[in-house]
């Protein structure tokens, strides 16, 4: 299976990424485009729906790299039509860590006006007990997906039309969704009521575009248009263009703010501003809130090193690469014999001995979920003689799981979940370690006043235990809210 991240086994995993155009030649090249630039919120599989007034519904659905399966002229060939939809996937829910092509979105249905297919980003919190009221009215599941409750709630809904099915089949969910849908002719997107994951609308000549990054606008050249609002419904069809409407009450927002610190990329914009400027600035505050005397600053690449920039700007201490990444780990030593996986981090990471010996170094990084792979980057650095090791983390500890579209570990394999910043300091064995507060972090990605206690901004159940959206399967299955 290939890997997103050096460390793929010591951080939150993003979830999926969605992406859908109308209104174009070919669309499902635009599509596989667009997945490739969200590659990085999923890698374990692929897939793409189109449709074509001569040929109908086609799909394609593949494991691995859209880079691997969808550059082929032979494949894109059978994917004819000007409108499509396209889903990356990382196995939020379902089976996780087996995933199988039945479990690969976008998902498609039949029904009595035509065909529909979703691809979903996020995590429905009441998928268990939907599923159970479904298969026990008759649905049957050809996935272990949460996703596919909606298509079988479509299917139930008396609605007259697909986007008024696909609105009355979101209203029964829970938890967080970002959906892109598509019928014959029409392209549709919805945001749930907190907007938790993300979704933006881009224009491409005539044409529309659906997708959860800018990033992937811009390699498609559209033109970003603005973000789909949380609650919003848009239905886009070449004809009509954008329709929008509000089917949800309305809520306060409750965007996911770990999207800024980690999941999304620099380049793309969220909720008007430049991730890696929020990035930087994230550097800036734990710069402030966190000072050290130390020689240089250095990231734990790629995704520390916007932060490492804004802490050595404001610090006043040089910024340099101590540590670099293999660009070109690939799926050769993915799945290596036991030596070569004990090199672990090493296959990963090298540290650039000349700069750091004799020095002592601020490493700042975007996160500790278990810590195993911090351990492992502050013992490089001591063996290639850096004097002493400070470890700045640019978002606060992370004690609490995520239900609404990110894999994260059981909450008793999170470091923070069991121990205090000293205890974590001593177990890693780091000269020091600090954590951006909260109230930096929402000073960062552009709340001055800090986080608003009594209505937050953000979702940051992971790192407050304040979970915005309840978490009812979970807590079926035993798991205690924080009292
Ligand atoms: S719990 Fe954390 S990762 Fe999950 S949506 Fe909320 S902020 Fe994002």
């Amino acid at each position: 299976m290939p890997l997103a991240h050096p460390f793929d086994d010591d951080k939150l995993k993003e979830e999926c990424g969605i992406f859908g155009v109308v209104g174009v030649a070919d669309a499902a090249n635009f599509v596989a485009l667009g997945l490739h630039a969200l590659q990085h919120r999923g890698q374990e599989a692929g897939g793409i729906v189109v449709h074509d007034a001569e040929h109908g519904f086609n799909s394609a659905r593949r494991m691995g790299y859209v880079r691997d399966n969808f550059t082929s002229a032979e494949l894109l060939q059978t994917l004819p039509g000007n409108i499509g939809i396209g889903h990356v996937r990382y196995s939020t829910a379902g089976n996780k860590g087996q995933t199988a092509i039945r479990d690969v979105q976008p998902f498609f249905g039949e029904f009595s006006m035509g065909g529909a297919a979703i691809a979903h980003n996020g995590n429905l919190t009441n998928a268990a007990a939907l599923r159970r009221d479904l298969i026990d009215r008759g649905a049957i599941f050809q996935s272990s997906s949460d996703s596919e409750c909606i298509i079988h709630l479509m299917a139930r809904s008396m609605g007259r039309n697909i986007p008024d099915r696909m609105e009355e089949a979101l209203r029964k969910a829970e938890g967080a969704f970002s959906v892109v849908a598509m019928t014959r002719t029409k392209l549709m997107g919805v945001r749930d009521p907190l907007g938790v994951r993300p979704l933006v609308l881009g224009k491409i000549g005539d044409g529309w575009a659906l997708s959860s990054e800018t990033c992937a606008l811009d390699i498609i050249g559209a033109e970003f248009v603005r973000e789909i609002e949380p609650g919003e419904m848009v239905v886009i069809s070449a004809k009509d263009g954008v329709q929008s409407h509000f089917p949800f009450r309305r809520q306060e927002p409750r965007f996911c703010i770990f999207e800024q610190v980690y999941f999304s990329r620099p380049d793309s914009i969220l909720s008007g501003r430049s991730v890696y400027e929020t990035r930087r600035q994230i550097g800036v505050e734990l710069a402030r809130e966190a000072p050290v005397e130390a020689d240089l600053v250095c990231p734990v690449p790629d995704s520390g090193t916007p932060a490492a920039i804004g802490f050595s700007h404001e610090s006043g201490i040089p910024y340099g690469m101590g540590i670099i990444r293999n660009q070109y780990m690939g799926r050769t030593f993915i799945e290596p014999t036991d030596a070569i996986r004990n090199m672990g981090v090493r296959l990963k990471l090298n540290v650039n001995r000349a700069l750091i010996a004799g020095k002592r170094i601020i490493l700042v990084d975007d996160s500790v979920v278990r810590g195993t792979t911090t351990r492992k980057i502050k013992d490089m650095l001591l063996d290639a003689g850096a004097a002493e090791v400070h470890f700045r983390i640019a978002s606060p500890p992370t004690a609490w799981p995520c239900f609404y579209g990110v894999d994260t570990p059981q909450r008793e394999k999170l470091i923070a979940a069991t121990m205090t910043e000293d205890e974590m300091r001593e177990h890693l064995g780091v000269d020091s370690l600090r954590f951006i507060s909260l109230d930096g972090l929402y000073r960062a990605a552009g709340h001055a006043e800090g986080r608003n206690t009594a209505c937050p901004q953000f979702c940051d159940a992971c790192f407050s235990g304040e979970y915005p959206i309840k978490p009812t399967d979970m807590i079926a299955k035993g798991f205690e809210l924080k009292s």
